[in-house]
């Protein structure tokens, strides 16, 4: 039985114009379900359409990503809150947003970033759906401070994607009852894989975050490659692979509200 679930990808992306029928078809032989954020306006009226094609297969949250946020005027933001209002029932979460000091290093920007992030959180709590959080940049600075607007802003509900902080922040977020999310990358990284294993299992989700992070450097990663991310949970729990699927479709129903 098919049980594995990539929770953040970008099926819209460039790097799959040329075969993505083949590549979400290849991916629903392996996978029970898919999440694809979108990272601007024009990105998340793509995904929309794609989980019209896919229905109860691809899922979408639309969001901001910190890169794009500078890019966009305050009447284009608003206009895309009200997509994202005209659209609530067709979508699962709010994200990606978050920050990134990997790539937004300008004080103004940075500034313009948090409000954005902060009015976002506001539109998931308005229509009480889960974020997907991007925080990216200078060692955990972004993590943390991420973590501290989530908690000012009372959001409840909430994944950390593609979790790159040490195993003690991780263990921090969830006694908050917050969900980390680990990507294929797992199999190079020796603190993803001390996540993996010190975290309750109940908080763990899986994903890809492909086209990018794929488990073979500088190759293109598609959605099925998040196989390795519960071989890996498996090894480092010492639990069967299938007790790591069961508990993580579990988390991903709760988290996202959605059944598959
Ligand atoms: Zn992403």
């Amino acid at each position: 039985m098919i049980e594995i679930i990539d929770i953040h990808c970008h099926l819209t992306f460039k790097e799959y114009d040329a075969d993505r029928e083949q590549v979400i078809e290849d991916a629903e032989k392996v996978l029970k379900g898919v999440v694809t954020s979108g990272v601007e306006p024009e990105d998340s009226k793509h995904a929309l359409e794609l989980a019209a094609m896919h229905e109860g297969f691809v899922f979408v949250t639309p969001g901001l990503h910190p890169i794009h946020v500078s890019e966009r005027t305050d009447q284009e933001i608003g206009e895309y809150e009200e997509f994202i209002s005209d659209n609530k029932r067709k979508i699962v979460g709010i994200g990606e947003i978050g920050l990134d000091y990997h790539w937004v290093r300008d004080p103004l920007k940075i500034k313009r970033t948090k409000e954005v992030f902060v009015e976002f959180l506001g539109l998931a709590k308005e229509f009480d759906l889960p974020v997907v959080l991007h925080l990216r940049g200078t060692g955990s600075e972004a993590i943390e401070e991420g973590l501290k607007i989530v908690l000012d802003e009372d959001i409840r509900k909430a994944v950390f994607h593609c979790f790159t902080g040490k195993p003690q922040l991780a263990e921090q977020i969830c006694e908050e009852g917050y969900y980390i999310s680990l990507p294929a990358s797992i199999v190079r990284s020796k603190s993803m894989k001390k996540v993996a294993k010190r975290i309750p299992l109940s908080l763990l989700l899986t994903e890809t975050d492909a086209p990018y992070l794929s488990p073979t450097e500088e190759e293109r990663n598609v959605p099925q490659h998040v196989k390795v991310v519960y071989e890996e949970i498996a090894i480092q729990r010492k639990i069967d692979v299938h007790v790591a699927e069961e508990e993580i479709e579990r988390n991903f129903e709760r988290l996202f509200a959605v059944e598959l």
